[in-house]
C-alpha cells in the first residue's frame, strides 16, 4: 500500500522509522534485530536507506595509483523485499541520482514494480565523500526533480525505451524537505521554490530532514503552505545518543539545537547522559507534533533502535 494511502486511512499520528544497511559481510538478521523491537508500535512502513559508493586508491606492483570504487553497504530493493515478506509491512527503498543513468534507474523501478514495491523516496543524493561537490553521473540526472519525473513518466506508461511495451508503474514518490533549508541552498526561499517544483512534477509526500527545534517545523509547514504545496509533510526526527554526535549532527546535517536542549547537553559528561537527554528530548519534540496531528512520526534510528523504542513507549 502506499505511504499516502496510509495516510489517508489513518484518524492519528503514524509511527515510521528508517533503517541504514549494514555494512556488507553481515547477515539479514543484523536488519531484523534493528527491526523486531519496533514491531509494537505498528509502523505502517519502513525506509530503506541507499548509500552509493566511494572511492579508494590502491598502490599497484608499478607503483601507480589505483581509483577503485568500492560499495560498502548492500541495495535496498532485496533488503525491501525481505523486510515486506517477514513483517508483511511497507518497505519504502531510498531511490537516489548520483552514480546511476536513467537507464539503470528505469531498471531499478521496474524491478521494485514486479516486487510489488510501490514506494520511493526520490533524493539527489550527496557527493561522493572524497569529493566536494555533487557530480551526476554522465547519463543521468542532476536534481531530485528529475528523478521524480522520471518516476511520474514511468506511472503514465512512459518508458525511455517506446520497444519497451510494459504496463504503467504506480509508484507513490516521496521526497526531501529541509526546515532549516538544504545546506546548498542561497535561502529557504529557493530551496521551498525547488521543492515545489519537486511536488509539481509529482512527488506525493514530503519527509523532512531531522530537526530538533518545532518551530523550525511548524514554520516550514506554513511556508509551504502559503506557496500552495499542499502534500502531507512527514517531520523526521532522530535521537541524540552520543558525545560524538553533538558536534556531528550539527556539522553533516546542518541543523541547530536549540538553546534549551544546548543547556541539557552541555551537562553531559559521558554518551549515556547524553542518550538520555536525547530520549527526554524526543519525548517532548514527539508529543507536541502529535498534537499538532502531524500524518506521521518518521525516527531515522541510524539501526540503532533502543532510543526509538524509548520514545514511542511513551507517544505511541
Ligand atoms: P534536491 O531536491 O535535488 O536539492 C539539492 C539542492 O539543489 C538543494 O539545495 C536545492 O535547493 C537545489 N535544487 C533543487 N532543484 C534544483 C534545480 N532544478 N536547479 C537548481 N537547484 C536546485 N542521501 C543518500 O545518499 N541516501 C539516502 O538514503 C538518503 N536519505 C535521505 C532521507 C531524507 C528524509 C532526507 C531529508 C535526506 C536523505 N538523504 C539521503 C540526503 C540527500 O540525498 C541530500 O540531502 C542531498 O544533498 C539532497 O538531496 P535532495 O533530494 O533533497 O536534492
Amino acid at each position: 500500500m502506499k505511504v499516502t494511502e496510509h495516510i489517508a486511512k489513518s484518524k492519528g499520528t503514524l509511527f515510521s522509522f528508517e533503517i541504514l544497511p549494514p555494512l556488507k559481510g553481515t547477515n539479514i538478521q543484523s536488519i531484523y534485530d534493528g527491526i523486531d523491537p519496533l514491531m509494537e508500535f505498528k509502523p505502517k512502513f519502513i525506509n530503506v536507506t541507499y548509500h552509493r559508493e566511494e572511492y579508494i586508491y590502491k598502490e599497484r606492483e608499478n607503483g601507480l595509483l589505483e581509483k577503485i570504487a568500492i560499495r560498502k553497504r548492500p541495495g535496498t530493493v532485496g533488503i525491501c523485499a525481505a523486510i515486506m515478506n517477514k513483517y508483511r509491512v511497507d518497505a519504502v527503498p531510498h531511490l537516489i541520482c548520483g552514480g546511476f543513468s536513467k537507464e539503470e534507474t528505469e531498471n531499478a523501478l521496474i524491478d521494485l514494480h514486479f516486487l510489488g514495491i510501490d514506494n520511493v523516496l526520490a533524493l539527489r543524493g550527496d557527493s561522493i565523500k572524497t569529493e566536494n561537490v555533487f557530480k551526476p553521473h554522465i547519463e543521468g540526472h542532476a536534481y531530485a526533480v528529475n528523478l521524480i519525473e522520471q518516476i511520474s513518466k514511468m506511472n503514465k506508461g512512459k518508458y525511455m525505451s517506446e520497444d519497451y511495451n510494459l504496463d504503467p508503474t504506480d509508484i507513490c514518490i516521496g521526497t526531501a524537505g529541509y526546515p532549516e533549508k538544504h545546506f546548498e541552498a542561497m535561502n529557504l526561499s529557493t530551496d521551498l521554490m525547488y521543492l515545489k517544483q519537486k511536488v509539481d512534477a509529482g512527488a506525493d509526500y514530503i519527509v523532512t530532514q531531522m530537526f530538533f527545534d518545532n518551530q523550525k517545523y511548524f514554520h516550514f509547514v506554513k511556508e509551504c503552505r502559503n506557496m500552495g504545496i499542499n502534500v502531507p509533510i512527514i517531520p523526521g526526527l532522530k535521537p541524540i545518543k552520543s558525545l560524538q554526535h553533538i558536534t556531528f549532527l550539527p556539522k553533516f546535517f546542518h541543523v541547530d539545537f536549540p538553546e534549551e536542549l544546548s543547556k541539557e547537553l552541555v551537562k553531559c559528561k559521558d554518551n549515556a547522559s547524553v542518550t538520555k537527554v536525547g530520549i527526554e528530548w524526543g519525548i517532548h519534540q514527539s508529543k507536541e507534533l502529535k498534537q499538532n496531528n502531524v500524518p506521521c512520526i518518521h525516527y531515522y534510528t541510524m539501526s540503532t533502535s533502543s532510543s526509538v523504542k524509548a520514545i514511542a513507549s511513551q507517544v505511541f
